[in-house]
């Protein structure tokens, strides 16, 4: 896309879904150009959500965050894979009883969402078969305390027909110094051993984040636009819910890569100032009220 037509196609655009880690920040700080990017949006009158897929923290926890790195964010403009799942179960499913393999966090957000989360079946011997009664649907999700209980029980409990949920499909989770499992690898280990499928996938890549991602902006799918730093997640995630995409080449991807991938990104930024820029261009070429 010519630079003229990226203008004119950024005025299309009313919402704005931001990818946190790599793209708005790295670890504890801001990447050049995102506090002025989320402010030039702002000031044009258009929406900004902020997306995770991590369910270990609520999304007041994200709005802090953004907030102390100099982006002012409330908690109604984040969305986790915890209040993504919360919020389409309690839409879709809401009278089930959920086991969930999962951390505190996201067993408080489900059951504030008015959802049944029981609690670990203790009288039963977890070195043997568990009779899975009473559970109608197993959440997997990134837990940090999984253990031998949680697997056999999760395990029984989709052998009997459970209903089968996940937060999350990432297999480890970045750390200084390399990753740690994350809920894809659990998810993983139940798919092989019941030879059953996920039946829906809350976060990145799947289309559930993007339905509730539209829910909360009241904005048809293309009048908005995701941007990640991952092709594989934010920007198929994107394209294939109908929206537009572009992928920022301060984290995961390359511009070689982002150059030969499929579905292809929209833009292409090299970093927020380019974005930031080209927003520039387009509110002044708004009040021109002409083309470039
Ligand atoms: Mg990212």
């Amino acid at each position: 896309m010519s630079k003229n037509n990226e203008v004119i196609f950024l005025q299309q655009i009313k919402g704005f879904i931001f990818d946190l880690d790599g793209t708005l920040y790295l670890g504890e700080k801001a990447l050049p150009c995102a506090v002025d990017t989320i402010q030039a949006i702002r000031e044009q009158g258009k929406r900004v959500l902020f997306i995770s897929n991590k369910p270990l923290e609520p999304p007041e926890s994200y709005a802090a965050k953004l907030t102390r790195l100099g982006i002012p964010a409330s908690a109604d403009e984040v969305i986790t894979s915890g209040y993504v799942l919360g919020t389409y179960l309690s839409q879709q499913y809401p009278d089930l009883a959920y086991y969930v393999v999962g951390e505190e966090n996201l067993k408080a957000e489900l059951r504030a969402f008015g959802l049944k989360v029981l609690e670990e079946l203790w009288d039963q011997n977890e070195k043997f078969v568990i009779e899975p009664s009473g559970i109608d649907a197993v959440v997997i999700a990134f837990d940090r305390t999984l253990d031998y209980r949680k697997l056999n029980t999760a395990y029984q409990a989709l052998r009997h027909g459970a209903h089968f949920f996940a937060t999350n499909p990432d297999k480890t989770c970045p750390m200084p110094g390399g990753g740690i499992p994350d809920a894809g690898a659990t998810l993983a280990a139940l798919e092989y051993l019941t030879g059953r499928k996920v039946e829906v996938m809350a976060g990145k890549p799947g289309r559930v984040m993007m339905e509730v991602a539209m829910q909360c902006l009241g904005l048809p799918p293309e009048r908005c636009l995701v941007i990640g730093d991952r092709l594989e997640t934010d920007v198929r995630m994107g394209i294939e819910a109908g929206m537009h995409a572009a992928v920022v080449l301060t984290g995961a991807s390359s511009r070689e890569q982002a150059e030969e991938a499929m579905p292809a990104p929209d833009l292409i930024l090299d970093d927020l100032g380019t974005l930031l820029r080209l927003l520039r261009a387009s509110e002044w070429g708004s009040k021109r009220g002409d083309e470039f």
